[in-house]
């Protein structure tokens, strides 16, 4: 019963084995979601090695891509399927956040002319942060992996907007997943590429998460766009109110944590005590079984001011 494990060791020997394969005869790794005015969501297929959601905008002179998958090969398909519909170039990439699942193909577009731009905090944290997922244990070959991510060429701190002739896209930095969020929003088409602020009827990566922040900001995007479509990190695209409804999540499980604490209760009784409520609630949401105990003891330390999230590189 094992469901796709985002950032874990198990999915990484599946992604050695997949890049073995050839891309060229294989299906897709992910299914493209046309949004309206050239605006596509590219949906990870269950347990594929794409790992996470990306997406693109075709505007007046070239191409924007929203991140770039757990596995060169998915990137590959990627740019197959965008040159499919468009012999525009490839301008701009955004990676939305550091983690290996939103970053491995970056190379791709890169060599296909695309700059790369992400919060300034993901060009270090990229060779950094992402080791972390190997434990104590990396391997020299996991390590040299880790080094060859292509880092993001164009950084910003708080806001940028991009041009594809007329058509604007703005990026906006975003607290609460990692603290090297972005969100890519498309005005003219209403479309916000959320990253990983926002998985669609999955339970979260709560890894380096700031959960009261990360609420907030799923609170501000879904009162921003009532009526957008909402592209999730991942799990399906989804409405404002799918976004409210994953924020109710990160709220619903600080309440449960902090409640257990205030009965005294702490590590794995404090798991076990909790885990029955969320999954009365969240029971059917995908990756529960993977993440449902892992994000209740994150929450516990992050509540108890115990928890490490990734620091700012000094400048
Ligand atoms: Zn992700």
């Amino acid at each position: 019963m094992r469901k796709t494990l985002i950032l874990s060791f198990a999915l990484l020997a599946l992604v050695c084995t997949a890049r073995a394969q050839d891309a060229s005869t294989d299906s897709l790794l992910f299914t493209i979601k046309p949004l309206g005015n050239n605006v596509f969501a590219a949906i990870a297929k269950p347990k594929s090695a794409a790992g996470s959601n990306a997406g693109f905008v075709i505007g007046g002179d070239g191409v924007a891509v929203i991140d770039t998958f757990q596995d060169a090969a998915a990137a590959r398909q990627l740019l197959g399927e965008i040159q499919k519909l468009t012999k525009l170039p490839i301008k701009f990439v955004v990676n939305t956040h550091y983690h290996l699942d939103h970053v491995t193909g970056n190379a791709v577009f890169a060599q296909a002319g695309a700059v790369i731009i992400a919060h300034k905090n993901v060009r270090t944290w990229i060779h950094t942060e992402n080791l972390k997922f190997f434990g104590a244990g990396i391997k020299p070959e996991q390590k040299a992996w880790i080094d060859g991510l292509f880092a993001p060429n164009v950084v910003y701190d708080s806001a940028l907007e991009l041009f594809l002739g007329p058509r604007r896209v703005v990026v906006r930095f975003f607290p609460g997943h990692t603290g090297g969020d972005s969100v890519v929003s498309v005005p003219d088409a209403n479309v916000y590429f959320c990253g990983d602020l926002f998985w669609r009827k999955t339970l979260p990566n709560l890894i380096d998460g700031t959960t009261d922040k990360w609420a907030d900001s799923d609170a501000k995007l879904a009162a921003e766009g009532p009526k957008a479509a909402f592209v999730s990190g991942h799990g399906d695209v989804g409405t404002a109110e799918d976004v409210l409804e994953f924020g109710r999540y990160l709220g619903q499980l600080r309440a449960m944590v902090s409640g257990a604490i205030q009965n005294g209760l702490a590590g794995e009784a404090l798991t076990s005590g909790v885990l029955p409520q969320l999954q009365e609630k969240y029971g059917s949401w995908d990756f529960f079984d993977h993440f449902a105990k892992r994000n209740i003891a994150d929450t516990e330390k992050e509540l108890r001011g115990e928890k490490k999230i990734p620091q700012p590189a000094a400048e």
